[in-house]
């Protein structure tokens, strides 16, 4: 394997300077594939956090002050710096959070182009004269960065998550705090590493590790942070919302989905079937987009079931790093814990065993891809995010039955959809109620698009023009008396 060890970081950024926990206390960071430990990082608290956020208020006019241009060229050399260090990224992130080599690879190079795009798209982050309704007046809107950010991350993407953050932040202008997960801290400590390395000045960056309560704590409740960009759970999503409420801060959420994947009988079976493997099983179902509940129309259901279980049966569960690697281990303990406690609910509930359903032989933190047919409402896994490698197969009769299923959940994140018929793609796109709609297709993201959510799946988006507005607030200029 690559060797990633001149990117590992076992300290925070703290304005410009590599340091320990005040108290000298760290976590260890393990290897979900072998449970080896491969690093310590500190484990800070509130009073780091407090410096880390006066870092940042005091490096706000430097950064927002520049030129544009000059902050277009940092950008630009962070993507270089990134797409220099791609492979040992790549295997740190294997490393550290167990997805196969190729998906860790995709992850870097996705976050390279969220880097590269924002570079571009902050050049056109205009503002505009609007028509005066009186006379001798002229007015303006400028469009100016909101200031401090504070990004928390999570540990399924622990390097693009941060990337659709961080550069948005850093384009316009603002400095930041980043909170990576706990489970993935090295893929958001290098980010330190290569903003030093892109010449970014001390405090526009700074990274902390360490106890989620007591770094979320102070920078919620810190009013020198005025905004919080959070991607994880619906959960400590809302917990974070009300946090802020304090302080009035902006707010962007990417939390929680219960994405649905539609098969109607007019869909090209081959096609459903691939696009499923790869909604369902990328990063090993860890996915905040990946399929929860596939509803297959009865006309087609008996040959999708079966082609779709073959598929999964013969999926390679290994290692990320081992060539052909499919399907990695799951982060934790807990994390599988959930697996079996869920598969037992749908079990006792009717659910149909096609392939898989326990722990794999390979033990550790490895469990086997797993179909569940006849799936029913009752089952907990038709309304909770799996979050895992068990796809939950529904039979429906009609489209209207399908979408009102689809829509039947707090979420609101990511629905896909397989047909042929172009009416009816009409139809589902004004049907569902998701934020990112995939027909025929499931690899829909790309920084040219706004990924966000709807209903509780969060507010704001990340990528497209949109993931640049967050991040500025608009002031509206009257200059009158001409
Ligand atoms: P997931 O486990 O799906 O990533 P979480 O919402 O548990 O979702 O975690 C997402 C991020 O939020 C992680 O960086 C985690 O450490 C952080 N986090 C968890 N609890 C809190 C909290 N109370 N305050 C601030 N951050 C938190």
């Amino acid at each position: 394997m690559t060797d990633f060890s001149a990117l590992v970081r076992e300290a925070n950024l703290i304005n410009g300077a590599w340091v320990q926990a005040d108290d000298g206390r760290t976590v260890e960071v393990t290897n979900p594939a072998t449970g080896e430990v491969i690093a310590r990082v500190p484990n800070c608290g509130a009073a780091e956090t407090q410096r880390a956020i006066e870092a940042a208020h005091a490096a706000f006019p430097i950064l927002s002050g520049m030129a544009l241009g000059e902050r277009v060229a940092l950008l630009r050399r962070l993507h270089q710096a990134i797409m220099d260090n791609l492979e040992p990224m790549a295997a740190m992130l294997t490393a550290e959070q167990g997805k196969p080599l190729a998906e860790a690879r995709a992850e870097v190079t996705s976050s390279a182009g969220y880097v590269l795009w924002f570079a571009e798209e902050v050049r056109r982050a205009d503002g505009a004269i609007i028509p005066a309704p009186t006379a001798g007046r002229r007015l303006l809107t400028t469009r100016h960065p909101v200031g401090v950010v504070a990004a928390i991350t999570p540990w399924n993407f622990p390097s693009s998550m941060l990337a659709r953050k961080l550069a948005p932040a850093l384009a316009t202008g603002c400095t930041t705090i980043v909170k990576p997960a706990t489970a993935t801290p090295l893929s958001g400590l290098v980010w330190g590493h290569l903003a030093e390395q892109a010449g970014y000045p001390a405090g526009a960056v700074n990274i902390l590790t360490g106890s989620a309560r007591a770094i979320g704590g102070e920078i919620t409740a810190n009013p020198k942070v005025r905004k919080l960009t959070f991607t994880g759970s619906t959960e400590i999503g809302k917990e974070l919302i009300r946090q802020c409420a304090g302080t009035v801060k902006r707010v962007s959420m990417e939390l929680g989905g219960n994405a649905p994947f539609i098969v109607f009988d007019d869909a090209d079976l081959e096609a459903a079937v691939s696009g499923a493997m790869i909604a369902k099983f990328r990063n090993a179902g860890q996915t905040c987009v990946c399929t929860n509940r596939l509803y297959v129309q009865s006309g087609i259901y008996d040959r999708f079931v079966k082609a779709f279980s073959d598929r999964v049966a013969a999926l390679k569960v290994a290692p990320g790093i081992e060539p052909g690697a499919e399907q990695g281990p799951m982060i934790d303990e807990a994390a599988i814990a959930k697996m079996e406690e869920l598969l037992g609910d749908a079990l006792s509930h009717g659910g149909a065993l096609t392939t898989g359903g326990k722990r794999h032989a390979r033990g550790g933190l490895f469990f086997e891809p797993t179909v569940v047919a006849a799936a029913n409402e009752q089952m907990r896994i038709a309304r909770e995010e799996i979050f895992g490698p068990i796809a939950a197969i529904y039979p429906f009769e009609t489209e209207a039955e399908a979408i009102a299923a689809a829509n039947d959940t707090e979420f609101g994140l990511a629905a896909y959809a397989y047909t042929r018929d172009l009416a009816r793609i009409f139809r589902l796109q004004d049907g569902l109620e998701y934020g990112l709609i995939g027909i025929n297709e499931v690899l829909i993201v790309a920084p040219e698009i706004p990924f966000g959510g709807i209903k509780e799946s969060g507010m704001g988006k990340e990528g497209g023009h949109q993931g640049i507005d967050d991040f500025l607030e608009t002031k509206y200029t009257c200059i009158g008396g001409l």
